[in-house]
């Protein structure tokens, strides 16, 4: 597997200065599986309170965790968003889609990220969802509530798909949530006639396999892809940062919609990549999101690949 690092400025400096507006960038970074080309692009970030994770964690234990991190346990958070794109043949296939422009301001940023790619949201052939929250789905829908990417087809695992859907889920989700669903089954909803439901296991694309991995969500899917001997897991949001969920897998984690099987989820997930050496693309990881998982003392540590 090789992998490469690519920087893009899309405003340049001379017009930065003249404008005094601030150079925003947006990076891709670009690993090779056999035949198979896959890229991270930057959707932006999130801005999360630190009790969204933090939250049901043994707090006279987590300020030693993070020290390493130069964190803190009540920092806010600012996680990167990467949505990978997958080239192979003619199919042009997005894991995931971004927030749009409807959730928060630092978020929503990928279509910037595709047109530095030389990418047209109408070239997209697949968009193939992990699971159903706002910074990875609401971007299905451009500024006039019509699908973005028009010519693809979009794929979602069947469970999470059903839980989306359900007029109960609003109602049982909690109230801090409620709006997920809400924005969900919008969107969703939206796209229906246009959306392939598949299960665990299923192959949804050439090289592509999908893996059941609930708990942050009740249907959350990962996706091998692989060619011949390489392969790599994108995770979505089954690991979903490069400090507690590396550090302390079995730690529950306030992201996680079900803490208990969000914590056993993480925990297996990580010790088969590590197992295996596999290469990883998470979603809220740094460093453009693709690396490897390290045993470190009692847990893992990211190792960014670029
Ligand atoms: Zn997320």
């Amino acid at each position: 597997m090789t992998i490469t690092k690519r920087a893009f400025l899309t405003t340049s400096a001379a017009a930065a200065a003249t404008l005094a507006l601030p150079r925003r960038g947006w990076t891709q970074t670009t690993a090779s599986i056999g035949g198979m080309e896959v890229t991270t692009l930057s959707d932006g970030n999130l801005m999360l309170p630190a009790e969204f994770i933090f939250g049901p964690m043994p707090q006279d234990e987590l300020a030693g965790v993070l020290a390493p991190f130069d964190m803190m346990p009540d920092q806010a958070l600012t996680p990167p968003c990467n949505v990978t794109l997958l080239r192979h043949g003619d199919n042009v296939v997005l894991f995931d889609c971004g927030a749009g422009f409807a959730f928060q301001d630092s978020a929503g940023r990928l279509g910037d990220a595709l047109a530095a790619a030389g990418i047209d949201p109408l070239d997209v052939t697949h968009v193939v969802v992990t699971h159903g929250h706002p910074d990875h789905i609401w971007g299905m829908l451009d500024d006039f509530d019509e699908p973005l990417f028009y010519n693809a087809e979009h794929l979602m695992g069947e469970t999470e798909f059903t839980y989306w859907m359900d007029d109960a889920t609003v109602n049982s989700i909690g109230e801090e949530r409620a709006s997920f669903a809400v924005g969900a089954k919008r969107r969703l909803e939206m796209m229906e006639g246009n959306m392939t439901l598949f299960a665990d296991g299923a192959e949804v694309l050439p090289g592509v396999t999908a893996r059941m991995t609930p708990g942050h969500t009740p249907g959350h899917m990962s996706f091998v892809i692989a060619d011949g001997n390489d392969a790599l897991m994108v995770v979505g949001d089954a690991i979903g940062n490069h400090h507690v969920a590396f550090a302390r897998p079995a730690w529950e984690s306030g992201s996680d919609q079900d803490l208990a099987m969000g914590a056993e989820t993480r925990t297996a997930l990580l010790d088969q990549i590590a197992a295996d050496n596999m290469t990883l693309i998470g979603f809220h990881l740094p460093n453009g999101g693709i690396g490897t998982a390290e045993r470190d003392g009692e847990g893992y540590r990211f190792v960014p690949s670029a």
